[in-house]
Formats: structure tokens, sequence, C-alpha cells
């Protein structure tokens, strides 16, 4: 992958684990029509209870990735919830992707790059850090708020360090969250992260704490505040194109800011211009030219080329990536 290509930077892998890949799902019966129909509208016909799904979906995946103007994307593990103690939750999480599967998945596919997930807690979380590392991650995500991760918990301060010494940078969600169960609602505040920047990792702050819900707090203006003490950190434009997410995308397009995102479009979440449109960013012929496109990652992108999101949103990634040498 050239480091001038664009890539999307946010896109999640999801399993049922039927077919022995280890990734396990929950949905409950209330969020089986929505689980179908998100299924239908990135392009899978299967059944979310298919064997198949776990080798089917990043076939597919990639296959969007490669009718797209994107050069590749950067698949998320998802690790399992456990408490301060390093105890797994069996009652708690919605879904799991192992760091295994996403290598496997990263093996098969070149356009894709492997994000590893890891709980700080777990009993054996550097020597998890250590395997990721060697397998090639270059990166690691969490949601502190799901995963129950106090990332200022002085007892992950080693894990932290190990981090900023490999240059892995922290991707973590930030704001509200619905899809995902939540465990702890503080933690969706990006100060959570004061010690991993602390620490002198570079940390991208997921959806920008831009709010889900209605009602969930607003940390989008916490995160500009931050941006200005710690300059490791980023904020990611994934599912700022979902109605509620996308209220600060003029102020996102300002040049101070612009310069600290990254793009990612939160795959398979949906993605609609309907709220930049209303809010006069997108033009009434820009709105339906990118709202027929079927392909969700080609969408999500020509709506931020709309937008107004210069190229350099696209590629600034590269930057933060570990490499390896
Ligand atoms: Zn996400």
């Amino acid at each position: 992958m050239d480091l001038n290509e664009p890539i999307d930077m946010h896109v999640h892998l999801v399993g049922n684990g039927l077919g022995g890949s280890g990734c396990w799902l929950r949905v409950k019966r209330w969020q089986r029509p929505f689980a179908g129909w998100m299924a239908r509208q990135i392009g899978l016909s299967i059944a979310l209870n298919d064997p198949d799904w776990d080798r089917l979906f990043p076939a597919h995946l990639a296959g969007l990735i490669r009718e797209s103007s994107l050069a590749g994307a950067m698949v998320l593990a998802q690790d399992a919830v456990y408490d301060a103690s390093g105890h797994r939750r069996t009652d708690a999480g919605s879904f799991y992707v192992p760091n295994e599967y996403v290598f496997e998945v990263c093996r098969q596919y070149p356009e894709f790059l492997p994000a590893c997930s890891i709980h700080p807690a777990r009993p054996d979380a550097l020597e998890e850090l250590e395997r990721c590392l060697e397998r090639g991650a270059v990166a690691m995500k969490c949601l502190p708020n799901c995963h129950n991760i106090d990332c200022n918990d002085r007892r992950y301060r080693r894990f932290w360090q190990r981090m900023a010494d490999a240059g892995l940078p922290l991707l973590a969600h930030t704001g509200g969250e619905h899809t995902v169960p939540v465990i702890e609602p503080r933690y969706a505040d990006p100060r959570v992260l004061r010690q991993p920047l602390e620490c002198g990792v570079k940390v991208i702050a997921a959806h920008c704490g831009t709010k889900s819900g209605l009602f969930d707090p607003e940390y989008f203006f916490v995160l500009l505040g931050m941006f200005g003490e710690h300059p490791n950190l980023y904020g990611d434009t994934s599912a700022l194109n979902v109605p509620l997410r996308g209220r600060h995308v003029r102020r996102c397009l300002n040049p101070d800011v612009a310069g600290r995102l990254v793009h990612g479009s939160d795959f398979p979440v949906p993605v609609s211009g309907y709220r930049h449109w209303m809010g006069g960013l997108l033009s009434t012929q820009d709105l339906r030219r990118c709202q027929k496109i079927s392909n969700v990652i080609e969408r999500d992108y020509q709506l931020k080329v709309a937008c107004g999101f210069g190229p350099e949103h696209f590629t600034r990634i590269h930057s933060l990536l570990r490499r390896m040498s």
C-alpha cells in the first residue's frame, strides 16, 4: 500500500463463529431486524447465522474496497469485557472478534491492515501485546465505555508505555454508543485518555467524542480543547455520516481541527448525507449522486469529499500507524 493512497481506518469485522473463527455475536431479539437490514445495506445477502458468514464477510468487504476510491482499510479486532481486576465478564459485550482472526483475514487480503484489541486489565495483556506486535498490528482498538477501561488507571501504565515504545497508536471510542452495550458511561469522555497521551501514545478519538443518542453528553468540544494540550491526540470521522454524530462536520472542516482528523467509515454502520444537505454543506446534486452509490465504503468517502475534506484527510493516517521496520 502506497503512503499517498487514501485508506479507511475504521472498519469492523463481525463474525458468528459458526465456522470456527473464534468470533461470537449476541444479537438480541429486538435487534434482529436491524442486523438484517444492516447486512442488506452493505450488500451482503446471506443470513447472520450462516456458518459461512465469517469467510464471506471479509471477502465481500475486500471487494467493496477494490471497487472503491480507497486503497485499503484498517480492520478491527474486538476484545471481550473485563473488570478492573482482570476477570473476564462473560455476561457483558455484544460481539467478539479475536486478534488471531483479524491477522488471518489480513494475511488473505493485502488491502487490509490489522488493528488488534486488548483489554489492558487482562492478566496476559502485555504478552498479548507482544504477540500482536510480532504479528504486525498497526494499531490497537478499544471502547473504554463498552469494554470498561479506565485508561487513567495507574495499573495500565506499563501497557501504554510499551505501546508508545512500539509506536502502536490507540484508537479509542469516544462519545455515546448505542450499537454495543455501554458498561461505564463516564469513560465516553475523551479525558479518560490522558494517561496513554502522557505516556506518549498517539491516540485517535473515534467519532471525535460526538453523541450517538439524543441524550448523550456532548464531548466534541472537550476533545477540541484537548487538541491544544496534546499534540499526539487525533480524532477520526467515523460515523459522522450518521445524522446525530454529523452535527459538527462544519467545525471539523476548519483548518485548526481538520489537521488533526483522519478518515474512517465505521463500516458496517449506515451512511447517509441528508444531515449535511439540510445543514447546507452538501448540494442537492451531490446528495443525489452520493445516495445512489450502493457501495457504502465509497458513499462515505464521496460524501466527505463533497463536504470539503481535503485529500490529506484520507492519507494522514499513514503517519500515525505503526510501521514494521
Ligand atoms: Zn466503530
